[in-house]
C-alpha cells in the first residue's frame, strides 16, 4: 500500500519539494527531518509503506540496516559528532509519530539538547528477568524454525552459474546436431542422385526428421533452463537451492486440477510445443533440408 496521507511515502515519491534528501537507492530513502533533534539528524525509511518493524520483510530489514550503517558512516565523516544514537520507535507508547517505519540517526554532542534517553534505575526481580528471557528465547527458536532460511547471495550466484552452464551446453549441443546432420545429408542425397536410389534419399529425410526432433528438444530444454535462470535471478519464486530441475520454476499444479488424458501427458513430456518447432533455429533450417530431400527423392525416382 502507498498511503496517500503518509508524509514519508510522499518523500519517497518525491512529492515534497522542501525535503533535504541525503540518500536514495531502489529500496531505501534517507533525509533530514524538518525539525532535527540535533543538526545532522537523519531518517532512513524503506520505500514501501510498512507501518512498523513488525511489517518488514527479511530483505527490507537487511536493506534498511545496510543503509543505516552507511548513513552512520557518512554522518561521522561529514559532521564529526562525539557520538551517535540509532533510534527506531514502534507504537505510540514508544513515541512513534509517523506510521511508516523509520530509523533515526542522531549525532550526539555533550552539550546537545537530547538529554539522557534511558531511565536512571529500574527494579525488576530476578525471577521476572529469568521468565522474560526464557519466553523470548523460545519465541526466537520457533520463529526461526518457521522462517524460510534466506539464500546467501554467493549461493544464488553459484546456482545461476550452474544453470548458465547447462544453457550453454544445450545450445552447443544444438549447433553440434546441425553440424553432424550436414555430412549425413550430403552423403545420402548425393549418393541417391548418382545411384538413382530414391530410398537412400528417403533415408536422408528420416535423418533430417530425427535430428530436427533432437534439436527441438535441446532448444526446449535450453528455454526451460533460461526460465529457471530468470526465476532464480529475480527470486520471483522460492526454488530449492541449487536445483537443476526446470520444473521448479513452474507454478505448482493445484491438487484439484483435472488430470490430463494419458496421450496429452505423453505428448507434453516428449514433444516440444509448436513455438519451438516454428522458432528461427529450427523451422528454416530443417524445412529447407526436407524440401531439398523431397526434390532429391523425386529426381532420383525418375
Ligand atoms: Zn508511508
Ligand atoms: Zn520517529
Amino acid at each position: 500500500m502507498t498511503s496517500t496521507t503518509c508524509e514519508f511515502c510522499a518523500i519517497v515519491e518525491r512529492d515534497d519539494p522542501d525535503v533535504r534528501e541525503v540518500y536514495r537507492d531502489e529500496n531505501v530513502v534517507a533525509f533530514f527531518p524538518t525539525e532535527p533533534a540535533v543538526l545532522g539528524h537523519v531518517l532512513v525509511v524503506p520505500r514501501r509503506h510498512v507501518p512498523d518493524i513488525w511489517g518488514l520483510k527479511p530483505d527490507e530489514a537487511a536493506q534498511l540496516s545496510r543503509a543505516t550503517v552507511l548513513l552512520a558512516d557518512a554522518i561521522r565523516e561529514a559532521i564529526h559528532p562525539e557520538g551517535l544514537n540509532v533510534i527506531q520507535s514502534n507504537g505510540e507508547v514508544a513515541t512513534q509519530t509517523v506510521k511508516h517505519v523509520h530509523v533515526h540517526l542522531v549525532p550526539r554532542w555533550g552539550n546537545d539538547a537530547m538529554g539522557p534517553i534511558w531511565p536512571a534505575k529500574t527494579d525488576y526481580s530476578e525471577s521476572s528477568k529469568e521468565r522474560a528471557m526464557l519466553g523470548v528465547r523460545s519465541a526466537v527458536r520457533h520463529l526461526q524454525a518457521s522462517a524460510e532460511p534466506p539464500i546467501a547471495p554467493e549461493d544464488r550466484r553459484k546456482h545461476l552459474d550452474y544453470i548458465q552452464a547447462v544453457v550453454t551446453r544445450q545450445s552447443a549441443a544444438s549447433s553440434a546436431a546441425k553440424g553432424w546432420l550436414l555430412p549425413i545429408v550430403t552423403a545420402t542425397f548425393g549418393f541417391a542422385l548418382t545411384q538413382h536410389s530414391w530410398p537412400l534419399a528417403a533415408l536422408g529425410m528420416v535423418a533430417v526428421v530425427l535430428f530436427a526432433y533432437l534439436d527441438a528438444n535441446y532448444l526446449r530444454s535450453e528455454k526451460q533452463f533460461r526460465r529457471l535462470y530468470n526465476t532464480v535471478a529475480r527470486s520471483s519464486r522460492q526454488v530449492p537451492l541449487f536445483t537443476l530441475d526446470p520444473v521448479d520454476a513452474d507454478e505448482p499444479v493445484p491438487d484439484d486440477a483435472p488430470a490430463l488424458p494419458r496421450w496429452r501427458a505423453f505428448a507434453r513430456k516428449y514433444l516440444p510445443e509448436r513455438s519451438i518447432w516454428t522458432s528461427w533455429s529450427i523451422a528454416p533450417f530443417y524445412t529447407a533440408l526436407l524440401i531439398l530431400g523431397a526434390g532429391v527423392v523425386v529426381v532420383s525416382a525418375i
